[in-house]
């Protein structure tokens, strides 16, 4: 019998009935592998659980903000195994510390340092099926443990990170068909693709297509866990993603990411170490900044731009005035309402008109483009948040990626 790790997000979990739907699919698994569950919370339980911790006080502190999100997987792992027992398979459910998920000891933002499957393995041998809460680990010595979260979206992570351990396939099912060509909600002509790259996979996830958590890619990438994603509502088609060189000419697909803030030092001092000090700051705070641009500098000084994520602004905006007088910037200025669109493919690492085909579609919409930013594999421009939807069709449909195998909603 294989073994296989399927996982469950929150949007496949929402309802009593969908936990029944889901228990269907897992006990037809389990008729012919062995198989490991990883759940993410019901629906929106862990926005609502951070409303919550947010009604009581304003600064929760992070520590306990884990111990509260850890609760909404819980509910979905043992509801689940409530129901497989009912059809009379036998299952566990098990937190991330039960499956042996050792975390940093970061709240709220924890890395997996290490699995010990023990209890797993040994739960499995018995014949049970195996749920383990997504989302969740522990760091400590044994003695003075403390429950982690990795992050939204972790469930992914926690998926991935156990199907490294095992040595075996992760499906992934949520409530579309797979990945698209864009998101499908946003723009209707997408496409599933029936294979990604994890290159591809990463970009498109790092720039704002959640269907996947971001680490959760690199994860699969380092390890080479090979991973599926498919829908719990229509089970059947999907996308594989692995390392394939087959389509290393193509374009794969636009990202969107919205609420995005720009911040700008203006004037600072054009000497070494200036930006190193920004961003040491940034970093120490936790603060993710990407879009680094510096422009030329004039009579020793430059302008120096970054993006945030337009919840982390603030804390962004503090760190950057406890040390603009080292760096010596005039200025401080934000934005907000912004959004990033990137096209992602392995084929723009070699063409010479897909930057120019991208910058003519936003340009016959009349979108300003606020930052451009390239690696490899993607374009990123930087617009009004306004504009997102339009800009995302737009640019979908003059790189051609309209397709047959259109996203039909059924979730
Ligand atoms: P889950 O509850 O299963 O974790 P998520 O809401 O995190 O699901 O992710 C699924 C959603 O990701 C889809 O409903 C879709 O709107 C969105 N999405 C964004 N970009 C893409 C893409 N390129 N392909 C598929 N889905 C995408
Ligand atoms: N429940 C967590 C979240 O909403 C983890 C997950 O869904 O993957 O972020
Ligand atoms: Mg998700």
């Amino acid at each position: 019998m294989d073994l296989l790790v399927q996982k469950f997000g929150g949007s496949s979990l929402a309802s009593p009935a969908r936990i029944h739907a889901v228990a269907d699919l897992v006990a037809q698994a389990a008729r012919t592998n062995r198989v490991v569950v990883v759940v993410s919370a019901m629906g929106d339980t862990t926005d609502d659980l951070i409303v919550l911790a947010r009604s009581v006080t304003e600064h929760p502190p992070a520590r306990e903000i884990d111990m509260l999100l850890a609760t909404g997987e819980q509910v979905s792992a043992s509801l689940l195994s409530m129901a497989l027992h009912q059809r009379g398979r036998d299952a566990i459910s098990l937190t991330g510390w039960q499956a042996g998920i050792r975390t940093s000891s970061t709240f709220r933002a924890a890395r997996i340092r290490d699995i010990r499957p023990d209890r797993i393995r040994r739960e499995l041998e018995q014949g049970r099926v195996v749920i383990v809460t997504g989302f969740q680990g522990v760091v400590g010595d044994g003695e003075w443990d403390e429950v982690t979260t990795l992050g939204r979206g972790g469930s992914d992570a926690t998926a991935v990170a156990l199907a490294a351990s095992l040595g075996c396939l992760c499906r992934i099912y949520t409530d579309v068909e797979g990945i698209y060509s864009a998101d499908p909600r946003l723009a209707p002509g997408a496409r599933r693709l029936p294979t990604v790259t994890y290159e591809e996979m990463l970009e498109l996830a790092q720039y704002g297509a959640r269907v996947m958590m971001p680490r959760s890619v690199e994860l699969a990438q380092i390890w080479r866990v090979p991973l599926e994603v498919t829908s719990s509502f229509t089970p059947g088609a999907g996308t594989s993603i692995g390392g394939s060189m087959e389509f290393a000419n193509r374009i794969a697909g636009v990202a969107h990411q919205m609420d995005v803030a720009k911040v700008t030092l203006v004037a600072l001092m054009d000497r070494p170490g200036v930006a190193a000090a920004v961003f040491r700051a940034l970093a120490t705070r936790h603060v993710h900044a990407d879009l680094i641009v510096q422009n030329i500098g004039h009579e020793g000084r430059t302008d120096l731009s970054f993006t945030v994520a337009a919840d982390d602004l603030d804390i962004a905006l503090e760190t950057i005035a406890a040390v603009r007088d080292e760096v010596g910037a005039r200025d401080v200025t934000a934005r907000t309402g912004l959004a990033k669109v990137s096209v992602v493919g392995s084929g723009l690492f070699s063409s010479l008109d897909h930057a120019a085909t991208m910058f003519s579609a936003l340009s016959e919409l009349g979108v300003n483009i606020d930052i451009i930013s390239t690696s490899g594999i993607r374009i990123t421009c930087v617009i009004d948040g306004g504009h997102v939807e339009e800009a995302v069709r737009a640019v979908h449909a003059a790189f051609g990626l309209e397709g047959e195998d259109r996203w039909q909603s059924t979730a």
